[in-house]
């Protein structure tokens, strides 16, 4: 079997980019050319996708000189070299490198998330070691040098996007919704979000031209009509996104009609110009967290800052350019209050309830490991904690209570009748919203 990594510029090749295969040359050029040659040799090629880290288990580098690299990303470190071809045993490298042992334990529990965890991950045995910048928390096993190098690779891996394994072997089906990457991480810091924590830095925009091409050659080769950007958050800033919807609109207006584009957005990076150019580029639906109406919960707990008068101007526009706007909220989290309550479900009334997907018994605060929230939550001792779960006491027995009865009411009134419902029937859709406003209503009736 050969094997096809992806290339990284070094030494005198650093200035010449464009020696490097792009996404599409190799979705074009390559893999059918891999596929050729292995028909002809009888062999098998294996062209890298993203997935996890093969160094030490499935590989190894080698720069010019001979000198041996756990990564390719890694070689212009020399203090990860482990030895040189051309003098050392490559068997004494491979079985009994300290280095090569570590970076084969890097794999799993790396990042804020892992740190959070790290006490259920290493009982559980699921890691040896846990890599974190939080050097604050003083029960992370910490080690320096797998540090570096997950720095390292972390530093990398943002400069370098992988193709996601788009192989001409996969059938596509009617009506499939693919998944097109656009950007990762989020120039905001709402403090139950677990994305940036995830991904180790804030946002970066992939080469948006890049992608409006993915999605006119997944149009045109595969006939796929319906996308979804798997972003957390499109936009980046007001003038990134700007211009990312112009180039999405020079690219896609020959096709906007016959495709559908859904992605998820800040409300803040939109405004007219942006959300007409989305609209020309085929995009039919935004996902917009807004998560609370309650200027204070927003700030003070949530640490999000939203413009009211903004966000509805944003709406509005959408409405006008056939963008329909599905929102995220959280109305139950440790801290409501019975008058946050009433206040929010007046505001969801005008702002519009079916803009909002869930039920409201739903609407609940997800503590994610490692978020800014969950830490608060334990600071308040409202926290619970379970092996690799996290949920919350709310703080106000009365908020309490009223959830509690709503749960019950959802159970007994909503869930004997979602739990016979189908995906395929339409007419199922049209229970479902007479339920959530059921649930509206019995609300409500609650706190009158
Ligand atoms: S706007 Fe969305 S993606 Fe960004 S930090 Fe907040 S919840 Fe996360």
């Amino acid at each position: 079997m050969e094997m096809y990594y992806r290339k990284k510029n070094c030494g005198r090749s650093k200035g010449y980019s464009d020696i490097i295969l792009s996404d599409r040359e190799i979705i074009d050029v390559l893999i059918p050319e891999c596929e050729r040659l292995a028909k002809q040799y009888s062999t098998k090629i294996e062209t890298i996708g993203s997935g996890n880290c093969g160094s030490g288990i499935s590989g190894f580098a080698i720069e010019q000189k001979g000198d041996i690299y756990p990564c390719i990303f890694g070689v212009s470190d020399k203090t990860q070299c482990m030895g040189n071809i051309l003098s050392d045993s490559l068997d004494d490298v491979w079985f009994n490198s300290v280095k090569l042992d570590k970076f084969r334990k890097l794999d799993e529990g790396f990042g804020y998330l892992a740190a959070s965890a790290s006490e259920e991950l290493m009982e559980y045995e699921a890691v040896d070691l846990v890599v974190t910048k939080i050097s604050i928390l003083s029960f992370i096993q910490y080690d320096s040098y797998v540090q570096t190098l997950a720095e390292n690779v972390q530093a990398n891996i943002d400069k370098f996007y992988q193709i996601r394994g788009l192989q001409n072997s996969i059938k596509f089906y009617e009506n499939s919704i693919i998944s097109i990457e656009g950007s990762s991480g989020c120039n905001a810091r709402c403090t139950f979000c677990a994305y940036n924590e995830d991904v180790g830095h804030g946002w970066y925009g992939r080469n948006v031209t890049e992608a409006a091409k993915d999605i006119h050659y997944l149009y045109e080769v595969h006939n796929i009509t319906r996308f979804a950007f798997s972003d957390n958050e499109f936009g980046g800033n007001l003038y990134e996104c700007s211009y990312r919807a112009k180039i999405l609109a020079d690219h896609l207006n020959d096709i906007r009609d016959k495709i559908s584009i859904a992605l998820n957005i800040r409300s803040e990076v939109l405004d007219a110009d942006s959300i007409l150019n989305f609209s020309n580029a085929g995009v039919k639906t935004f996902l917009i967290g807004i998560e609370s109406f309650n200027e204070r919960t927003l700030k003070k707990i949530f640490g999000k800052l939203v413009d009211q008068a903004h966000l509805h101007k944003v709406i509005k526009e959408c409405d006008k350019n056939n963008i329909k706007t599905v929102t995220s909220y959280i109305l139950w989290h440790p801290w409501q209050t019975i008058e946050s309550i009433k206040f929010e479900l007046d505001k969801i009334e005008k702002f519009g309830r079916y803009r909002i997907p869930q039920f409201l018994t739903n609407s609940i605060l997800k503590v994610m490991p490692g978020t800014p929230i969950e830490l608060k939550i334990k600071r308040d001792n409202l926290l619970k904690k379970s092996f690799f779960h996290r949920s919350f006491e709310f703080q106000d027995n009365n908020t309490k209570v009223l959830y509690n009865l709503l749960k019950t009411w959802y159970e007994e009134n909503v869930y004997p009748t979602l739990r016979q419902l189908n995906d395929e029937n339409k007419g199922d859709i049209r229970q479902i919203a007479e339920l959530k406003i059921k649930e509206f209503e019995w609300l409500k009736q609650q706190l009158i």
